[in-house]
């Protein structure tokens, strides 16, 4: 089967982009992992389920044992305590330890560097030692065409642009069909546009092989964009898994919240089961009457109204974002300025007085100690 698989590749003429090749997804399982090195607890019990097929963004801060967790799936590290499993199998674990190249899981490391020394095909079919070199050849030219760049199938990796060396480092982790792929920071050394473009693609083809797939980020742009679901981690644990639409509605913490949206944070009192600010009160009613809160205001949700209107404010300063702008205030009773997001044409002039309303449904209240009381657990 697999022949007749290569000899259709091989027939497929170099420039036609090909599909990706379908794999049998997997089902890949963290079960109360734990990294210890030396002191440092890179990884602090983290539990995770993804179903087959399903692209989760590992989002998180530098350090917080992003690449460790991927190097524990791939089984390149091993894990201190805690199990890893593929189809509820154990590959990792206190019993079993299932060496990297039998577990079908594609690594797709960071700085993944080409081999200057192999043409772009070989370095393709580099994962591909299992296979003949015919059939190597053809799945690799393949998983080239399906990238966009089997032309070049036959130059050396010096000619490639940034982006290009991206889509072949993608090629070279598709070609061996993984059932699980882990990519991490796959478009951190890209310039935002063409960052842009090559994740889009990359999301077309990893929905095209269905691989179970982590892509790790510290972008929460990138990640809301990307993950069928984002799980947060911050200093080795999993703070928060949902759907992108649900962390940013109702993040667990404040630095959640300041991980997924640009806020103003102001700080209340609660009095009568309201957080009650220079901005208006808030609904905050498990919390008694007297305690201290944070009220967030995103900075969409600053509305700027006409000058007598709403609570008073001076502007200070504007940036200009491209189709927005970011409006600087004053808001007298408040201590740090306060921050609109506004269309670039309705950006008022540096100087001028406004008035300001704020979106309810822009809100999110904290307890001091940063938890969140909009009804997360
Ligand atoms: P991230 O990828 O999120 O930036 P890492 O997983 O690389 O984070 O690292 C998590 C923590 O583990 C860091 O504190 C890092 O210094 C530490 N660490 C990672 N690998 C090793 C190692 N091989 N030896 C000792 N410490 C390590
Ligand atoms: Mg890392």
């Amino acid at each position: 089967m697999k022949a007749g698989r290569a000899a259709r590749a091989l027939k497929r003429a170099p420039s036609e982009r090909g599909r990706a090749r379908v794999t049998f997804a997997a089902r890949l399982t963290f079960e109360d992992v734990s990294k210890r090195y030396g002191e440092n607890l890179a990884l602090d019990h983290v539990s995770l389920d993804l179903p087959p097929g399903e692209v989760l963004c590992l989002l998180g801060p530098s350090g917080c044992g992003k690449t460790t967790l991927l190097r524990i799936a791939a089984g390149v590290e091993r894990p201190t305590s805690g199990r890893v499993l593929l189809d509820g199998q154990e590959v990792a674990g206190p019993d079993r330890f299932v060496p990297p190249e039998k577990r079908g899981v594609g690594l797709m490391f960071q700085d993944f560097a080409l081999f200057p020394h192999l043409t772009i095909v070989q370095n393709v079919a580099f994962g591909l030692r299992s296979l003949s070199r015919a059939e190597a050849n053809a799945e690799a030219l393949a998983a080239l065409a399906r990238v966009g760049l089997a032309h070049y199938a036959n130059e050396y990796p010096h000619i490639l642009s940034g982006g290009e060396q991206q889509r072949v480092a993608l090629a070279r982790a598709i070609a061996p069909r993984p059932s699980v792929l882990l990519m991490d920071e796959p478009f951190s050394g890209l310039d935002p546009r063409l960052r842009e473009k090559i994740r889009e693609e990359t999301l077309a083809i990893l929905h095209e092989t269905r691989a179970t797939c982590i892509v790790v980020t510290h972008d929460a742009e990138e990640a809301m964009r990307m993950g069928d679901r984002v799980a947060l981690l911050r200093q080795g644990h999993v703070v928060q898994t949902g759907r992108a639409l649900d962390l940013y509605r109702a993040p667990k913490d404040i630095l959640a919240a300041r991980t997924f949206s640009d806020l103003n944070e102001v700080p209340a009192r609660i009095e009568n089961g309201s957080a009650k600010t220079v901005l208006g009160s808030f609904p905050a009613r498990s919390l008694a009457d007297g305690e201290d809160a944070i009220v967030c205001v995103r900075q969409r949700g600053v509305r700027l109204l006409a000058p007598g209107e709403g609570i008073p404010a001076r502007v200070l300063d504007l940036r200009f974002l491209g189709d927005v702008a970011l409006v600087e205030m004053a808001v007298q009773g408040l201590d740090a300025p306060l921050f609109a997001r506004v269309r670039e044409s309705d950006a008022p002039k540096v100087g001028s007085e406004v008035g300001i309303g704020v979106d309810e449904g822009a809100v999110l209240v904290f307890e001091e100690n940063g938890n969140s009381l909009n009804g997360v657990s």
